[in-house]
């Protein structure tokens, strides 16, 4: 039997997100139910509400960063158990059987990954719907154990921003001696500082705003490159092991591949509307890679929770109540948070 939970939802891509009863099922034998208290607000939230990716079905409830607390276990559920502390990311679900589920890249199911939000509900009918809402049903492989001594609505935006950009870092092996950039200082570009920071590489952060150099450079970035500058950007040139975009609308990424060295990675993880052009000689002359990169599977999501908890890593956050959400959106289109959004899920109640 489904029941309704409280949400928040955008019924199109014009309309503000607005209350909205969300239907969940009811846990099933390996599910863990879990009241959630954190969503943090990732840019693919405003893509997804406004259908900037052209596949939205509504109504929509966004939300991949929860955090919450179990409040029921199916019966054979095994590493949950009711007053935990749960984490849920992007993914609820995959096929479990093809070979990128059997790698432990579940992001890459090739029969399709089931994301937390407009991704087909296969017990219930409909479409999933997100963490901008009371509670939550998710098979217990998917759900993540979130260190203890991590504050919880700093922890929550790690479950996407924080897998996005470890993920990357770690599988183009960024360390020491080597330079690494990151593009755009949002909420995955500050984690990219933070984790590339702390796997030891020298860390050159780009970014347009000016008004964010002292802030990256307490971040984690030993140099900071105003990217509208030409001639700083000149002064980078053949530099970089490996640059990381996560720039969220239209810019020119040729305005960096030169700043790679001979076989040097630049990673998109930044999804905007339109396509990006690209000058093919930048990457011929020095064999220069371009690549992409999906979140992260689930083993490496705890991987890279139990490096926070040893590290003591967490996001910057500014907490909000769930009727500010559409003022954050508009925030977050001027480049204006420091440096996620975090809904405190109890001014849904
Ligand atoms: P965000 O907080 O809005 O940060 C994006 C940053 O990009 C901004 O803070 C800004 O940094 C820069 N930027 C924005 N507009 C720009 C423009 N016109 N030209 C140059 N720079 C610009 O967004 P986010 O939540 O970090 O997400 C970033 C992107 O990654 C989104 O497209 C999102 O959908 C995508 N994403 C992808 C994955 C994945 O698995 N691949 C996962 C999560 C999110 P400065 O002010 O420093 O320039
Ligand atoms: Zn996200």
């Amino acid at each position: 039997m489904p029941y309704t939970t409280k949400s928040y939802a955008a019924q199109s891509a014009s309309q503000a997100l607005a209350p909205f009863q969300a239907k969940r099922r009811d846990p099933l034998d390996t599910d863990v139910q879990i009241d959630l208290l954190y969503c943090g607000v990732c840019h693919s939230d405003i893509h997804q509400a406004r259908n900037e990716w052209h596949n939205t079905t509504y109504p929509c409830v966004p939300g991949h960063e929860m955090i919450g607390k179990v409040s029921k276990v199916g019966k054979k559920v095994k590493n949950f158990k009711v007053g935990d502390i749960a984490g849920v990311g992007c993914l609820v679900d995959s096929c479990g059987t093809c070979s990128s589920c059997k790698e432990n890249l579940e992001q890459h199911c090739e029969k399709s990954p089931i994301f937390s939000y407009n991704s087909p509900e296969k017990h219930i009918g409909g479409m999933t719907f997100g963490g901008y809402s009371q509670s939550i049903v998710v098979t217990e492989d998917f759900v993540l154990k979130i260190p203890k001594n991590l504050d919880l609505a700093a922890a929550a935006p790690l479950l996407c921003a924080g897998i996005t950009t470890y993920s990357p870092l770690r599988r183009w092996k960024v360390g020491k001696g080597q330079k690494v950039g990151i593009v755009g200082l949002g909420g995955l570009g500050h984690m990219g500082v933070k984790f590339a920071n702390a796997f030891g590489a020298h860390v050159v952060m780009f970014t347009t705003s000016p008004n964010k150099k002292a802030d990256a450079k307490k971040l984690g970035a030993h140099e900071v490159v105003i990217s509208k500058n030409e001639k700083d950007m000149a002064k980078h040139t053949g530099t970089f092991d490996f640059i990381l975009d996560t720039v969220s609308a239209q810019h020119d990424i040729n305005a960096y591949l030169p700043l790679l060295k001979r076989s040097g990675t630049m990673t998109l993880v930044g999804a905007p509307e339109k396509p990006l052009s690209l000058v093919s000689f930048n990457l011929i002359m020095q064999r220069r890679h371009l690549a992409g990169s999906l979140i992260g599977g689930i083993k490496e999501t705890q991987e890279m929770l139990d490096f926070c908890g040893k590290h003591n890593i967490v996001c910057d956050i500014e907490k909000i109540p769930i009727q500010k959400i559409n003022d954050a959106y508009d925030r977050i289109l001027k480049s204006d948070v420091k440096y996620r959004f975090v809904i405190d899920l109890a001014s849904l109640k």
